[in-house]
This record gives C-alpha cells, structure tokens and sequence, in this order.
C-alpha cells in the first residue's frame, strides 16, 4: 500500500491565499453587482519594463534560428551573463557578492522552500511570527518542527535573537512580508553574531529590497561583516521588475559557507545546493534570463525604478489615511506592505470579512501569517494608485 507523507495531515488545509481566494469567490457570487477592490494578495499590476520586453522577444528570436538555439543550460546554475548582471547588481549598493555565489531561480517561492533539502532531521528550524508561510509551509511538510521569534508592537515587528534559545537554521525577511519593517544594520549585526555563536544557518529573503528608500538601512545580509560565513540570501525580480508571471530570481550561497558534518568533515553548503539543484533543477528559460540581464542594465534599473516609485506613491496614499485616521499601522516607507492594527479591537478575519463586506476592499488577514497577526491586517501597495485612491476613500468614509 502507498504510504503518504503524514507530515501534509497535520499542516493547514490551505495555503492562505487559497482561503481568501474562496471567500472572495462566495462574496462575488453573492454580490455579482459590487466591483471589489483587491489589497491582498502581493501580485503587482505595472508591467515589465521595455527593455526587458525586447529582450525577450529578441531571445525569442534566437530560439528559432538554428545557429542561436540554446537548449539545456550546462550547469542549470544561470547564464554567466545574468550572473554576472546580478553580481553587478549587488555592487551598485556596495556589497561584493562575486557571480559564481549565484545560482538564478524561478523564483525566490521555489528556492525557499527547496532549501530544506539540504539540511538534516535534527535542526531546530526559527522563524519570526508573523512570516511569510512558505518558510514554516516547507519545513513542516519536510517533518520539521519550528520554533518561533516573535515579532509585535513591542519590537516594531522586528524580532531578534534569545540567546536562551538554540537555533540551528533562521529565516529572516526584511523588507518584512507581512509587516513591512526592516532590520538596520546593527539589528542584523546582532542576528548574524548569534548566527556565528550558536553555528546556525540564516536564511535571509530580500525579495523586496528595493523597496527600500532609507539608504542607511541594509538591502542584503551580506552589508554585514561576517555573513558570508552563516547565511544564504534569496532574492527576486518578482515585485522588483514585474516578473510575477516571468518568473526569475536568485539565491547567493557563498564559498565561505562552510559546516562540518556528523563526521566532523568540512563541508561546502554551496556543494550541497548545486548537487540538490543538478538533480532537481534544470535552469531557468534563456528568453526569461535574457529579460532579467536586461533589467540589470542602467536603462533597466530607470524603467524598474518607475514601477517602483508608483508602488511607494500608492504606499505614501495608504499611509496618510491611516495616520489621518489615528489607526497605528508600520511599513510602507520602505516596503510595499502596510501592516495596520484593525480598528475597535476586531479580529484579523472579521475586519477582513467587514471591509469586504462594507467597502468592497479586500486585504490580507494578519493572522494567516502567524499568531502574532491576530489584530492585525496586511494592505498591498501593488495596485493601480486609481485603486488605491479609491480604496482609501472608502476607508475614510467607513472609519472617519
Ligand atoms: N519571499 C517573499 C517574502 C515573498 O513575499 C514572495 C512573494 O510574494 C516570495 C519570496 C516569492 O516570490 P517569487 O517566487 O515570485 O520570486
């Protein structure tokens, strides 16, 4: 008899944009006349920039020439030239991340979730609640049990470590998906140092770096001394340059990572990654890639900036209604997520069902990220700003 993975039976029903897709779904049939206005799941609305445009089509192109055809990637590791962009890339803000640490993705969702391949059973597994799910999603489904930081008020969202907890394996997110705060340098410093102490492993996800405006504060973990020995970053162009339905982004494994094994052998986790990636993995497509060097070129960088600052307008809309409102809220500024408090003590699944019900808006119960979401509620940046505007009238009229 088929034996199933029993770790599934215990873990939610549903990945949490399922369950708002189903109430949204029962709303609109209910309501075929309401037009409703969607802050809730974090896909964008601007296009991809021009020159990504071309040079995919010219990609494309090639493809169909027999002297310019590619097929399988050799090394599935990415193109040296998207690398070498990304490299670059990662220069432009003051961080030496060389090309060979790269490996290009289809996405940062795919790379955060197969990470948990190359580690084994006895970890102790840290993620700060509330977290995107896929971090506790992915180890749960591997058997792992994990333990939490909290993030809340208290800290402005932003957990950090207990030294009276040992932790082997730290999922970080800054900008922060849900909460849209963001660790300063030192506030990194001291992950990276407990990291070093307890030889733990961080997981940092940028996927909303460039979201960032305050130039003091760090858009890699690689800002901060001693990271390259305890931590992998995954990053993304999916809210960076559109590329939610392109799919591309990349994870940085660095040479210097390097553990020992129960046999006390030095071991490269970057060995490990690309012998799990060589056998699972086979590249991403050379059209996609050829878009992605281009959004890494100075025109590029001028068009995705566009889509970017947009959001941040949308942002600067939705946070001076709720600053005009006196509800406490954080992010925005440096993130395209607000996280508000719901107002009148409302839990985060009634405030979700009371402004789809009263204002026809729909948001991102704070809960689905963790327990410490209760009361809280997630606004996306990513629509259109006419949306947006909307949106907040409405917010206005309902709470003024
Ligand atoms: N990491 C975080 C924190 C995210 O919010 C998302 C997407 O919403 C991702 C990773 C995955 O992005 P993608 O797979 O589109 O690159």
């Amino acid at each position: 008899m088929v034996k199933i993975n029993e770790n599934f039976l215990s873990m939610k029903k549903n990945y949490l944009f399922i369950d708002i897709a189903k109430r949204i779904k029962a709303f609109s049939e209910a309501n075929p006349d309401k037009t409703l206005i969607r802050m809730g799941i974090g896909d964008v609305t601007q296009p991809i920039a021009p020159v990504a445009v071309e040079a995919m089509k010219k990609a494309a192109d090639e493809m169909g020439n027999a002297e310019t055809f590619r097929g399988y990637e050799d090394s599935g590791a990415g193109y040296d030239f998207l690398r070498e962009a990304v490299s670059g890339y990662y220069k432009s803000f003051g961080v030496d991340v060389p090309a060979s640490d790269i490996r290009i993705n289809d996405g940062a969702k795919s790379d955060c979730g197969n990470i948990v391949d190359i580690f084994g059973d006895g970890n102790t597994i840290l993620v700060t609640d509330p977290a995107y799910p896929v971090y506790v999603d992915s180890n749960m489904m591997a058997g792992r049990e994990v333990i939490y930081a909290d993030s809340d008020e208290s800290n402005g969202f932003a957990a950090m470590p207990d030294y009276s907890v040992h932790a082997d394996i730290i999922y970080l997110c800054s900008p922060n998906n849900p909460t849209g705060s963001v660790y300063t340098k030192d506030q990194l410093k001291e992950w990276v140092d407990y990291a070093l102490k307890n030889e733990a492993i961080i997981i940092f996800d940028s996927a909303y770096e460039a979201f960032i405006q305050d130039k003091e504060l760090p858009r890699s973990i690689y800002a901060v001394e001693g990271a390259k020995k305890c931590a992998i970053e995954m990053c993304s162009l999916s809210k960076t340059a559109g590329f939610t339905g392109m799919r591309c982004g990349y994870t940085v494994v660095p040479d210097e990572l390097v553990v020992k094994s129960s046999a006390g052998a030095e071991v490269k986790i970057a060995d490990l990654w690309n012998r799990r990636e060589g056998s699972k993995f086979n590249g991403v497509s050379y059209p996609v890639q050829r878009a992605a060097e281009a959004v890494f070129t100075e025109e590029g960088q001028k068009q995705i900036r566009k889509a970017i600052d947009y959001y941040h307008r949308n942002a600067k809309v939705m946070t001076d209604t709720l600053t005009e409102l006196g509800i406490k809220f954080t992010g925005g500024l440096n993130s395209p997520y607000v996280w508000l408090k719901c107002p009148d003590n409302m839990g985060s699944w009634e405030f979700f069902d009371y402004i789809l019900e009263k204002i026809n808006v729909v948001g991102t119960s704070g809960e689905g990220f963790g327990k410490n979401g209760a009361g809280w509620f997630r606004l996306t940046a990513f629509g259109t700003y006419e949306n947006t505007v909307e949106a907040m009238r409405r917010m206005k009229e309902l709470f003024k």
